[in-house]
Formats: structure tokens, C-alpha cells, sequence
């Protein structure tokens, strides 16, 4: 590991400052994804500003909803009675990620914000344009059976590998961001990650020095908690991330579909929310026809690679199996 000044952040507004004066600096919060990286020497920053003392754990009611700490650990979000019981999506999707003992250390902050899973990515021995900007790209013509399936560009085919935010795209979550000029700003969560495109390099909107305060979870969402189950498919049942992830809640009256919301994980280079499928469910009655549709219209534009074309019927198998349970029909 390189050499790297550490700082602790007392408040916010110097925790911000710490990191916006340097070019390479970093937030510290549980570590899990970033001390690994700098272990591999993917991530080299050369300051580390440590924000776990910053009072950024609650999670509260607020006027629009619920306000979900940054610094909260996945485990306290995952079991706090009001998510379980109005957000019931957000526990399922943050309790098939990881293990235990890390969920008890990962932040809501740091899990948002965890790295791609593209092998390439963390071998420095290999071409990667999102390590290092102009490299190449290994996993394109390499072996690309973890990869995107859907909006993938020439220079970067990975994924995003996180697992809660496939929930908060389905719950249509915000997040509450402090700026280095002392303000805040809300960024919707749908346009919180980005598309590859030709800026694989950087995975979000955010910008440098800016602090995630916490997740907003609107009042509506709760409409979903009856009806709604997140479904993650992978090698193992445990310690493994998604080859495929599906988030769906459905908003019922009787059996007739009056609001759907179909987000897939591990298929993009950002969770995907299928305005196709949520189309192709809105207004009809619930049952397995009405459900395969939906998955047929998910997956109409996949853009498989070489080795990963399982990903397009698993992912339309998977999205019929998470609607029958969402639905309580399965
Ligand atoms: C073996 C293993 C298996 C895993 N399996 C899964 C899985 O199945 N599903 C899944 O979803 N995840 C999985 N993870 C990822 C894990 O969930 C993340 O590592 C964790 O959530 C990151 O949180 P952290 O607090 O440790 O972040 P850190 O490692 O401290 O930080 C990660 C990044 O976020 C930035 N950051 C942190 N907090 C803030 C903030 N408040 N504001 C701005 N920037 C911030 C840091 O600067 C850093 O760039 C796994 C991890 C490991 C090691
Ligand atoms: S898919 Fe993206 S992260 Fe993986 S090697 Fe290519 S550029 Fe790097």
C-alpha cells in the first residue's frame, strides 16, 4: 500500500474541505470497498479523511419520509423497524448483499458509492479505462461473463454490483449531498449513478469533495411495502454478488396493477430500472402471462457480450419469479 496522510473529520463542513483541497483525496467511512482497492493498488489517494465520528447515523421520520443516515451501517438500516416495516424492499436487498460481519462495518454512504466487480478493473496488470482513463479495455474481447448486458459503451462494459441501491431506484429514493461551498443538493437517485459512455472513470454524479448526508426515502414508496421482493440470483447463496439482481414492487387494486416498479441490478453499468417492463404491468391484471410480458419488454435491447448471454433468460426468469412474489402468487 502507498503512503497516504490521514485526517479525522471533526464536522462536516472541515470533513468536506479536507477532501476538496486535495485532488486525491478520499472520504473514509467503514472501508470494506476502499481499503481493499488501495491494498490492490487500484485506488491511490493520497490523503484519507476519516468521517466516521461525524453524527450521520440516524435514521428519522422527516415531513417527506424517512431520512436514512449516510454513516448508518447496513445491518442498524437493514433491522430499524421503520424500514422493515415500510420499506420492506430495502431490507431484503441490503440483507442478500455481503455477509454479516461486513454489513455490521459497510455504510449506506460507502455501499452507494462500492466499485465495479470487473476483474480487470482490479488487476494492474491489465488495461482498464476506468482504473486509468485512455488504458483499453480488457473485458470487452476478455471474459466478460459478470458484465453489463445493457447500456455498455465501447470503452467500459462493467457493472454496478451494489445491491441496496437496486432497491432505493425501485423506491424512488433521494440523495442529500453537502457541497464544498456549504450548501446542500438533492440528486435524485436515478441520475445519482452514471452510464459508462466514454467517462467510465467515474461512476457517479457526484462531484470531488462532495459529502452524502443521507438517503430520502419518500412517504409514497411506502405503498409498495405490501407487495414488493427483491430477488438476487448468484454462484453461491451468500458472500457473492448478483449475476442477476431484480427489484419489483407493484402497487395493487384487487388484482389489477395500478403502479409497478422493475429495477434490475447487474446487468448496466448503474441499477436499471425497466421503464418497458413497468409499461408493459401498469393496468393489467397480476398473473404469470401478464409477468413474462413484462420480462420479454426488459430485455427486448439487451446487448450481450461474448460470454454472458445466460444474463438475458435469467434475467427475464428472474424478473417473472421476483413479480409472482411480489404479487404474492408465488
Ligand atoms: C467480500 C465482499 C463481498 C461483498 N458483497 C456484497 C454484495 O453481495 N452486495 C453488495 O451490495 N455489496 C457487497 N459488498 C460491498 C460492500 O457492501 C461495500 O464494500 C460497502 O457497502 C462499502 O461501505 P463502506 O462504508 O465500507 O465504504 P468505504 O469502503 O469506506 O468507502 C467506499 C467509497 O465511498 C466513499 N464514501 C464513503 N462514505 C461516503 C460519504 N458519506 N460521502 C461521500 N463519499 C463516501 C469513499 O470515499 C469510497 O470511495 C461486498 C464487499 C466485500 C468486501
Ligand atoms: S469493463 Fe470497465 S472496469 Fe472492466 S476492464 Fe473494461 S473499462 Fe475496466
Amino acid at each position: 500500500m502507498r503512503p497516504f496522510e490521514y485526517v479525522r473529520a471533526n464536522d462536516a463542513a472541515s470533513g468536506v474541505a479536507a477532501v476538496a483541497a486535495v485532488a486525491e483525496a478520499k472520504f473514509l467511512a467503514g472501508g470494506t470497498n476502499l481499503v481493499d482497492l488501495m491494498k490492490e493498488d487500484v485506488e491511490r489517494p493520497t490523503r484519507l479523511v476519516d468521517i466516521t465520528r461525524l453524527p450521520l447515523a440516524q435514521i428519522q421520520r422527516t415531513r417527506s419520509g424517512l431520512s436514512v443516515g449516510a454513516l448508518a451501517t447496513n445491518t442498524d438500516t437493514a433491522n430499524h423497524p421503520l424500514i422493515r416495516e415500510n420499506y420492506p424492499l430495502l431490507t431484503q436487498a441490503i440483507v442478500a448483499g455481503a455477509s454479516g460481519q461486513l454489513r455490521n462495518m459497510a455504510t449506506n454512504g460507502g455501499n452507494l458509492l462500492q466499485r465495479t466487480r470487473c476483474n480487470y478493473f482490479y488487476d494492474t496488470a491489465t488495461p482498464c479505462n476506468k482504473r486509468e482513463a485512455g488504458s483499453g479495455c480488457g473485458a470487452r474481447e476478455g471474459l466478460n461473463k459478470i458484465h453489463a448486458i445493457l447500456g455498455w459503451s465501447d470503452a467500459c462494459v462493467a457493472t454496478y454490483p451494489g445491491d441496496m441501491a437496486n432497491a432505493l431506484y425501485a423506491l424512488d429514493a433521494s440523495v442529500r449531498v453537502r457541497t464544498p461551498d456549504g450548501r446542500e443538493r438533492l440528486i435524485p437517485i436515478a441520475e445519482f449513478h452514471r452510464l459508462p459512455g466514454n467517462t467510465p472513470q467515474r461512476d457517479t454524479n457526484l462531484e470531488h469533495g462532495e459529502l452524502i448526508l443521507a438517503i430520502e426515502l419518500p412517504v409514497s414508496a411506502a405503498d409498495f411495502a405490501r407487495n414488493s421482493h427483491y430477488l438476487k440470483v448468484r454462484d453461491r447463496t451468500s458472500y457473492a454478488f448478483a449475476m442477476i439482481a431484480v427489484a419489483a414492487a407493484l402497487q395493487l387494486d384487487g388484482n389489477t396493477i395500478r403502479q409497478a416498479r422493475v429495477v434490475l441490478g447487474s446487468v448496466a453499468h448503474k441499477p436499471w430500472r425497466s421503464a418497458e417492463a413497468e409499461a408493459a404491468l401498469v393496468g393489467r391484471r397480476t398473473g404469470e402471462d401478464t409477468f413474462r410480458r413484462a420480462a420479454e419488454a426488459a430485455l427486448r435491447n439487451a446487448r450481450p457480450l461474448a460470454h454472458n448471454a445466460y444474463k438475458v433468460e435469467l434475467g427475464q426468469r428472474s424478473i417473472v419469479r421476483a413479480l409472482m412474489r411480489a404479487a404474492r402468487l408465488a
